[in-house]
């Protein structure tokens, strides 16, 4: 069982997010590398949302969608991965919560629960905000919270009017167009 599980990997969900440079180009330019990731599927995006910003409130505000993928890259290497798509993007670090061009956050990866250095998953910010909540209901509403033990409607459902302002942008393209190729997503 658990070598097939290795083999196929196990489900994993990305948060997604700008407030910089045509904000909602670039989460479509972050699924398409998503959709490059090494070891890895992309399955699917959510809609893309107009969401208001929280902790730094003077910025513009951000587009944030969420992406759902089959990996088998382990925890660490994702992160790493997801990482080196914001520099590769451009991503200026200034400061937590601050204006960015691009922000992947690693918020489930299968049923584990990390508490490491640098790396902590579920992300320990997910139930609080509806920027996170409402793409990921969108896509994975029966996912658990493997801390809670609740779902993600049911988090959602939790948050009653608190967690930020979350407008619907859009769709995302059915498929993704990345170097000139058209591919599915
Ligand atoms: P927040 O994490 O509150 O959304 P942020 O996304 O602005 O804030 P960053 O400056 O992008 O924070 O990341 C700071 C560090 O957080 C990263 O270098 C990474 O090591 C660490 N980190 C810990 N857990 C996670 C996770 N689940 N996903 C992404 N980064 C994480
Ligand atoms: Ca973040
Ligand atoms: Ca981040």
């Amino acid at each position: 069982m658990d070598f097939l599980r290795s083999r196929q990997g196990i489900i994993s969900h990305i948060a997604i997010g700008s407030n910089l440079d045509q904000p909602a180009d670039r989460c479509r330019e972050a699924m398409g590398h998503l959709a490059d990731l090494e070891h890895s599927r992309l399955i699917r995006v959510s809609s893309l949302y107009r969401t208001e910003p929280l902790g730094i409130e003077d910025q513009d505000w951000f587009v944030n969608a969420v992406a759902e993928i089959r990996t088998t890259l382990p925890p660490r290497d994702l992160l790493s991965a997801l990482l080196h798509i914001e520099s590769l993007m451009g991503r200026v670090r200034a400061g937590r919560w601050g204006p960015r061009v691009i922000d992947l956050d690693l918020l489930l990866y299968d049923q584990s629960v990390i508490d490491e250095p640098g790396l902590t998953v579920p992300h320990p910010e997910l139930h609080k905000r509806r920027f996170v909540l409402v793409p990921l209901n969108e896509i994975a509403p029966y996912a658990v919270h493997p801390v809670f033990g609740i779902s993600i409607r049911g988090l959602l459902d939790r948050l009653a009017g608190a967690g930020g302002k979350v407008e619907f942008l859009g769709g995302t393209p059915a498929r993704i167009t990345e170097n000139g190729k058209e591919r599915d997503c």
